[in-house]
């Protein structure tokens, strides 16, 4: 019997300006346009936005952290609520992660062996198991459409030797998951390239995931701290290794300087908690850079963060009242500086896919980065 073509996980490129790409994913919960940025929703939840929000900022996927949601509330638990879609109130795409990242970051007592990683909980110090079984089981449990395969990222700093090593097992481990995923119409699972700043590694990663076979590619092990001119070293020749007829994600970039490098070197799919959290701590990005709204210089400021934004709170509100509502810790102020984070975000990715589907990513490229070298507006 024939499938019903919005029954399929698919991508299709639908224009190329140098290696940066445009085009669809689709998935039976709608499409993802790419280059895609996806907003963080760590604990079923992007902080301080409504789901709806989060939507008319422009994103078409969030991203779900298998790691804390195992935990807190337990996946058992949003299965039989319905799963994470219904529980989060957010109908689109979902992707999570394998777990392992935040394993390896945030819980204590970890014991790694080829099997997987047992952990305690940072909340209560429980003891927990992840496995590439285990995780692709929690992430059906979740109902997510992008699943990550279960990886393990070396701590850095690492030796070439410790990459290299770590990196077969991620192989070994992503064959597990594949063999674990088993047959999910619809649903995707992606591969994780490993191999740190080695491009022998990258490749070797690369090949062997191409021989088990995925919906996508994801670049992993990258924005751990190594560094922008590092991790464009690497982006100028990892991309290249994977499929072109599958969506690569670079995970956990980035910065707008970031993700416009990204886009440049042929990377379809980013996640960061950067528009979010520094929406939480007075920091506003705009096109001409970052803005501190904890800043003194603002108190009496009666203009808008930035006078060409559509968002609530650039429309609404000027930096004099961000400033005040930061400044007394009223929540206000993290819903609208994430709001206004998140848009600009959004504008950025809706500028980049439409600079490439024009073939006129260079100029698109030149005024991002003008517009960032006059800074912000003076003050009064
Ligand atoms: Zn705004």
């Amino acid at each position: 019997m024939c499938r019903r073509m919005s029954d399929k996980f698919s991508f299709s490129v639908s224009a190329t300006d140098g290696r940066a790409r445009s085009g669809v994913i689709h998935t039976p919960r709608g499409e993802i346009r790419t280059p895609a940025f996806m907003p963080v929703g760590t604990a079923a939840t992007v902080k301080a936005m409504l789901p709806e929000s989060v939507r008319a900022t422009g994103a078409d996927i969030l991203l779900g952290n298998t790691y804390h949601l195992m935990l807190r509330p337990g996946a058992e638990r949003i299965a039989r609520l319905g799963g994470l879609h219904e529980f989060m109130n957010w109908p689109r795409p979902i992707l999570t992660d394998s777990g392992g990242f935040q394993v390896m970051s945030l819980s204590s007592l970890r014991k790694l062996t080829e099997e997987g990683v047992t952990f305690s909980s940072h909340i209560d110090g429980s003891k927990h198991h992840l496995s590439p079984e285990t995780s692709m089981e929690i992430q059906r449990l979740l109902g997510s459409d992008i699943v990550m395969a279960f990886d393990e990222c070396p701590a850095l700093p690492a030796s070439e030797e410790e990459v290299a090593k770590s990196m077969r097992m991620s192989m070994r481990w992503a064959q597990r998951s594949r063999d674990a995923f088993g047959d999910r119409p619809g649903h995707a699972l992606f591969g994780i390239m490993q191999g740190g700043v080695t491009r022998e590694l990258r490749e070797e990663s690369a090949e062997a995931l191409k021989a088990i076979g995925f919906e996508g590619y994801a670049i992993g092990g990258l924005a751990v701290g190594e560094g922008q001119e590092a991790m464009f070293g690497v982006l100028d020749y990892a991309p290249g290794f994977l499929p072109e007829d599958k969506p690569r994600y670079l995970m956990g970039v980035g910065k707008p300087d970031d993700i416009v490098g990204a886009v440049l070197r042929g990377v379809d799919m980013m996640d960061c908690v950067l528009p979010s959290r520094s929406g939480r701590t007075g920091q506003a990005w705009t096109r001409r850079g970052q803005v501190n709204i904890k800043n003194a210089r603002h108190a009496d400021d009666p203009r808008p963060l930035d006078a060409d934004c559509t968002c609530p709170a650039c429309t609404g509100y000027s930096r004099a009242y961000l400033h005040h509502v930061f400044r007394a810790g009223e929540m206000i102020s993290g819903m609208l500086l994430t709001w206004h984070n998140l848009h600009y975000f959004q504008e950025l990715m809706a500028g980049l896919r439409d600079a490439i589907g024009r073939g006129a990513l260079a100029g698109f490229v030149a005024e991002f980065e003008a517009m960032r070298a006059q800074g912000d507006i003076d003050p009064l």
